[in-house]
């Protein structure tokens, strides 16, 4: 538009506002002789942004459960009084899925039905103090559905995808690990260079399954008839033997280019895990996750004093206030958060912000029970943060693709989200309702030789 365009008024407003008086020069009343009100009413004509969008509210919340590629999966889906518009968000607490569900479609729909959409702080707090009593796995998950849910609606109501609301890009996609694993450290390297060639640059190294399980011989205890015959056994020593000729076999056979991760998983004593550590420096691993138990985070002081190697922990903590003390004392360098077992977008928001401040990156927990709305969750926030350190991500099978459409994709070792507006990831209903989620448990229990149970 030509200056030539403007009435001589708007002209002056102009030169005002690029003095910084605008404002004031409203209330003031001094643009050629029309009121304060009157400059106001005609700016909110003349910019569309100043409206804002017209308050809407929620109308319902429900979880949908669904097992496309095994794990049970929960979504929170959050309808709206704006026809068609909704938003989704993952709930998925594998283990307790239908646990899960009762909280969402009994609990939450009571508690959000007529809130407005777009309080998602607010709404985060009173849902939280809610039951008086928190910070469990089971409602936790809940909440995380609905604050994505929350997020995805807003981007929608913008018009933006997820990152850009959280402040834009800082990368132009996602640096993802793969899961390496096999019988033999030669099977296992292998796996690594396939990895490579798919233009991975960094893949989590395990031999033989968590703790090696599959590699221990004799367990006593099933031989005396305690505990479940299905429980697994572990074998420390065999396990803390292997990982380190694990890292030099995969090493001299794939080179230094490709940067290397191990989970222990909280399988060892603390001391035995200190010694695992140490063991493997000159393999220079990109980071060790998980090397002790929730219960005993002291034990990182000394870790800390004693290895260079990075670590990566907390996958298993449930609250935000679990990581705070751990995270100013920076006793590790990666927060392995589940987002879902926190809360959601916005308390992980909070606490990678609070890892900017002491150069501790990002992790996020992204194994396939995590449905593709929590990855793609995953990805916007890493795509907006500059204190982003790696993210884990997993295969989708073809059955997932069609209950998720929009799901993130994966090229050359990259994760990449489409630009539709919010989280970007739909469900199909329909397709979802042919993968019912089951109430089974699982087996977790690991044993000593003499049966003790090993506590991750
Ligand atoms: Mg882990």
């Amino acid at each position: 538009m030509n200056q030539n365009d403007f009435p001589q008024d708007v002209s002056r407003r102009d030169s005002i506002k690029k003095l910084g008086l605008g404002s004031a020069a409203g209330l003031l009343g001094l643009f050629g002789g029309i009121s304060g009100a009157e400059a106001k009413e005609r700016d909110q004509d003349k910019f569309t942004y100043a409206k804002g969008v017209a308050p809407i509210k929620i109308k319902s919340v429900r979880a949908i459960g669904t097992a496309p590629q095994g794990p049970n999966l929960v979504v929170v889906r959050v309808d709206t009084t704006e026809p068609g518009l909704y938003g989704l968000g993952c709930a998925t607490f594998t283990q307790r899925a239908e646990v899960v569900v009762t909280a969402i479609d009994r609990y939450l729909n009571d508690l959000c039905v007529g809130k407005d959409v777009d309080n998602i702080e607010d709404t985060w707090h009173s849902v939280y103090t809610s039951s008086y009593w928190r910070n469990g796995p089971v409602l936790n998950n809940a909440l995380s559905g609905l604050d994505q849910a929350l997020w995805d609606i807003k981007g929608k109501r913008a018009g933006l995808p997820l990152y850009q609301l959280l402040g834009g890009k800082v990368r132009f996609a996602v640096p993802c690990y793969g899961h390496g694993d096999g019988k033999t450290p030669e099977e296992l390297a292998d796996n690594v260079a396939k990895f490579m060639s798919q233009g991975f640059r960094h893949v989590r190294v395990q031999q033989g399954l968590y703790g090696a399980t599959s590699l221990a011989k004799n367990p006593d205890f099933k031989d005396a008839g305690f505990a479940n015959s299905k429980d697994a056994f572990m074998d420390q020593v065999t396990y803390m033997k292997s990982v380190p000729k694990m890292f030099d076999v995969v090493r001299k056979r794939c080179g230094e280019e490709v940067e290397l991760l191990h989970d222990i998983h909280e399988r060892l004593d603390p001391m035995d895990s200190i010694h695992l550590i140490k063991s493997v420096e000159d393999y220079r691993p990109f980071f060790i996750e998980d090397p002790f138990s929730p219960e005993n985070p002291k034990w990182f002081q000394m870790l800390r004093q004693n290895t260079t190697v990075p670590i990566a922990m907390g996958e298993l903590f449930n609250n935000q206030n679990e990581w705070k003390e751990a995270m100013v004392n920076q006793w590790f360098d990666y927060i392995r958060v589940h987002v879902s077992q926190i809360g959601g977008i916005t308390p992980a928001m909070k606490l990678a912000r609070l890892g900017e401040w002491f150069n501790i990156k990002t992790a996020w927990h992204g194994p396939p029970d995590v449905s593709p709305v929590g990855h793609s969750a995953h990805a916007h926030m890493d795509l907006a943060l500059w204190n982003f350190g790696i993210q884990e991500s997993v295969r989708f099978n073809d059955a997932l693709l069609e209950v998720f459409p929009g799901s993130p994709t994966i090229k050359n070792g990259y994760m990449y989200v489409n630009e539709a507006p919010g989280i970007g990831v739909d469900i199909n209903e329909k397709a979802a309702a042919k993968f019912p989620i089951s109430n089974r448990a699982g087996n977790w229990q690991v044993r000593k030789r003499d049966g003790t149970l090993i506590r991750p």
